[in-house]
């Protein structure tokens, strides 16, 4: 995006909805994917379907529809943590002789935190006696307990009776989401430098790098140059979703590129840029980046990126996850949550659900800035170090009453989002040694404070700011320290700046940034 300039609103055109499907194992979501895969393979009797490459196009009433394969609803919100909100529309596969899992729950948590419109695909109709009236009105009835309420009850989520194994209802299915479609008014510029998403990638051998990309914005061709994650190069073949050699592709179109020259991440965007050279200094700086970074840096990041985030898309709702021992203590909590019903900030239950805190929570949380409240359930291990790693709070209560509390705190905190500059301390620099390999490093004294390893710093000449940025090393003598106090000297290297000089002031600070903290 920061590549190519913003769309002229008369150049946008209508382009095919992306469709993921989520749903509990075994209700189908893999059969439904490859039946409708084959709907595509009759219409075009091209034959045998060569090449399987994470998503594909089909046609239904000449409008193409895009349906991209995700391993799971975990994939799908850790791909939107990266920023890849590729999804227009979730198909939620709920078999009809199975009815609302523990996973349906959590996949409907995920596709509501996506905010995207939902179709249910009661699958496995086929099946002998599950197509009656009792049974189609008590998985309505799980649905709607979910906040999912059928057209068919006056509400407006789209339940399609279907069978993957049979081909039954798979084109009322198309048509359904071709109308959700058509009703958003999907559209795309298709005449500006394309830009995408990494969908997944992988070494293949005597080609290189292959990456499954979806084009989002403009067209993407063969010899264009992309950046993608940290990798570039210059795109040397397209392929579609059967294989086929091709030399463009335009928005929404899933196909496969050669030419990278590294494995981007599922979830990367990409962008074409002008030229190989620019494009090697943007993955370069990327690359350096992603290595320096030091842990309590990236902490640092972590936190003001979580405010950015907030502040960017005006999170002005309180998100939070609820997992319990049972369902009568859910239905306590939501029924005390309800009343503090706030008008400023909005609680938003993203899920609520019996059972302990799994990773699945996590990520969850992670994507949506959401708050995991625990009543008399413990998280997983694997969900403990997660939190950990991503910061993410997970509160544990026993008394119902604490949870409507601290929520209400929660709440009015919410109203002044706030970030924090902490002063740490003060470094002159007396003199600079350029090191080769490593940089300019200013050996310093400390004039007042303390400078942490942690910190972020300013350098100041001549009482001007003229820079902004991090430590990158912190030295007494040749070893790497936590901290230097005052009066003591020590040697100082800013991550990526060279340019400082004797006299210079280094001053440290560190960020808080008060959330949305219980
Ligand atoms: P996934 O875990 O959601 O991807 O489920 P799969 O697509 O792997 O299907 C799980 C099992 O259900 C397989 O044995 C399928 O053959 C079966 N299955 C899937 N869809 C249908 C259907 O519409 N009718 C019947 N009878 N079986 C189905």
């Amino acid at each position: 995006q920061a590549f190519a300039p913003a769309a002229e609103a008369d150049a946008l055109q209508p382009r095919p909805p992306v469709i993921t499907i989520l749903g509990h194992v075994d209700h189908g979501k893999t059969s439904l994917l490859d039946r409708i895969r084959k709907s595509k393979v009759v219409e075009s009797e091209s034959g045998g379907i060569t090449q399987h490459i994470g998503a594909y196009q089909v046609e239904y009433n000449g409008h193409p529809i895009t349906f991209v394969d995700t391993p799971g609803h975990e994939a799908f919100t850790a791909m939107r943590a990266r920023g890849a909100n590729v999804t227009d529309i979730v198909v939620l596969v709920v078999a009809a002789d199975d009815g609302v899992m523990p996973q349906t729950v959590e996949a409907i948590a995920h596709a509501k935190a996506a905010e995207v419109p939902i179709v249910v695909a009661l699958n496995k109709i086929d099946i002998p006696n599950v197509d009656t009236a009792a049974n189609v009105s008590k998985i309505f009835g799980e649905l709607a307990q979910q906040g999912l309420n059928p057209v068919e009850w006056g509400g407006d989520v789209e339940v399609v009776k279907t069978s993957a194994t049979t081909g039954l209802g798979v084109s009322d299915l198309l048509a359904t989401l071709e109308t959700i479609a058509e009703l958003h008014e999907l559209k795309a510029d298709p005449d500006r430098p394309a830009t995408g998403t990494c969908l997944e990638a992988s070494i293949s051998e005597g080609r290189g790098v292959v990456a499954t990309v979806l084009v989002r914005e403009g067209t993407l061709r063969v010899g264009d140059v992309v950046v993608c994650g940290d990798g570039y190069g210059r795109v040397r073949a397209l392929f579609d979703d059967q294989g086929r050699s091709i030399d463009k592709a335009g928005p929404s179109f899933p196909c496969e590129i050669s030419g990278l020259d590294v494995v981007p991440d599922a979830g990367e965007n990409f962008a074409v840029v002008d030229d190989v050279g620019r494009a090697r200094e943007v993955a370069e700086a990327r690359r350096l980046r992603t290595r320096d970074a030091a842990q309590a840096e990236r902490q640092t990041v972590t936190l003001e990126n979580l405010y950015n985030r907030m502040a960017e898309r005006k999170v002005k709702a309180l998100n939070l996850i609820v997992k319990a021992d049972v369902q009568g203590s859910i239905e306590a909590i939501i029924k005390e949550l309800e009343k503090l019903e706030n008008a400023e900030v909005p609680i938003r239950i993203l899920l609520k659900g019996v059972g302990g805190i799994s990773e699945s929570d996590v990520i969850l949380a992670d994507a949506s800035q959401a708050i995991i409240i625990g009543y008399r359930v413990a998280p997983e291990d694997r969900a403990i170090t997660m939190a950990d790693e991503k910061d993410i709070e997970i509160r544990r209560y026993d008394i119902i009453y604490q949870v409507t509390d601290d929520v209400k705190k929660a709440v009015e905190g919410m109203l002044v989002p706030e970030i924090k500059e902490v002063h740490l301390g003060r470094a002159v620099v007396r003199q600079v040694f350029r090191i080769s390999k490593v940089g300019a490093v200013a050996g310093c004294f400390v004039t007042q404070g303390v400078i942490e390893r942690s910190a972020k710093v300013r350098l100041i000449r001549e009482g001007r700011e003229i820079y902004k940025g991090a430590i990158e090393a912190l030295k007494r003598f040749k070893d790497d320290v936590k901290e230097v106090p005052q009066n003591f000297e020590c040697g100082i290297k800013i991550t990526n700046f060279d340019d400082v000089k004797s006299d210079d002031v280094i001053e440290a600070y560190r960020v808080d940034v008060i959330r949305r903290t219980l």
